[in-house]
């Protein structure tokens, strides 16, 4: 049987509304809190991941996630401030979330593909169970993307990005937007199939290996690492778009990551 030990208002503001039952948001909830439970305990009671939080005020004082709850405190959790830099205030770890290296969830292949249009390292695979995935970007240093909220409470994922947006491009701008990263851009550098790195290859040297309606786009190839794969100009486009329906679905962890 639980026990609790502490009543608590707890305020959550912006987009962290998006993971709560609609007659907790926008204003201050009481809850009851388990003898024990931590801060980031009771933020998961309410199905926020605590990847998405940056800031969390007890009583307006900022506090991290094992801050001891007394009864009667008004917690107020924000989410990521974008541009604004708040760090003196933070008291959590791991934070500001920063980097341009990903592990993408299984429904975000599209995303996957674009990211690595731009020259993101992302790894894309159907078959990562949430452990797996966990080890990776802990080992990797990688953010997890991910549409699922459950995903990124997993205990041992400390670094991820919930994905708000439905449809790809505006999946691309949220990211970009969130960890600030239009000076990191490198395109043409990443290849859209395996996430390997691209490097020139001399245009004669690859001429039986590009179909001949298309050898026209291929005057300054580029060849995969990895894969082998041949990319040329607005060959890149076309295979980004082939990527996207065709290969972002297939597995990828048995390829070598050249990175
Ligand atoms: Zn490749």
């Amino acid at each position: 049987m639980t026990v609790y030990a502490s009543f608590q208002f707890y305020q959550f503001y912006a987009e962290l509304n998006a993971f709560l039952v609609p007659s907790n948001r926008q204003r201050p909830v009481f809850r009851a809190c388990p003898k024990g439970a931590s801060l980031k305990h009771m933020i998961k009671v309410f199905g926020i991941p605590h990847t998405e939080v940056d800031l969390i005020l007890a009583n307006e004082v900022s506090a991290g996630f094992e801050h001891p709850i007394r009864s009667g405190d008004l917690i107020s959790v924000y989410p990521y401030f974008g541009m604004r830099n708040v760090s003196p205030l933070l008291m959590i770890p791991f934070r500001p979330l920063r980097g341009d290296r990903f592990i993408a969830d299984l429904h975000l292949g599209r995303l996957a593909a674009q990211l690595r249009m731009l020259g993101f390292d992302v790894l894309h695979d159907n078959h990562y169970p949430d452990r797996e995935i966990a080890g990776i970007s802990a080992e990797e240093n990688r953010i997890v993307l991910s549409r699922d909220r459950n995903r990124l409470i997993h205990k041992k994922i400390e670094r991820g990005c919930f994905i708000h947006a439905i449809s790809p491009d505006e999946q691309v701008l949220e990211i970009m937007n969130r960890l600030d990263l239009s000076q990191n851009i490198r395109p043409f550098t990443c290849c859209l199939r395996c996430n390997g790195l691209l490097h020139d290859v001399d245009a004669c040297s690859v001429t039986n290996r590009v179909p001949q309606r298309s050898r026209q786009y291929y005057s300054r190839p580029l060849e995969c690492s990895n894969c082998r794969n041949i990319y040329g100009g607005l060959a890149y486009d076309s295979d980004a778009r082939t990527s996207n329906s065709d290969h972002c679905n297939s597995r990828e962890r048995n390829l070598p990551i050249s990175r």
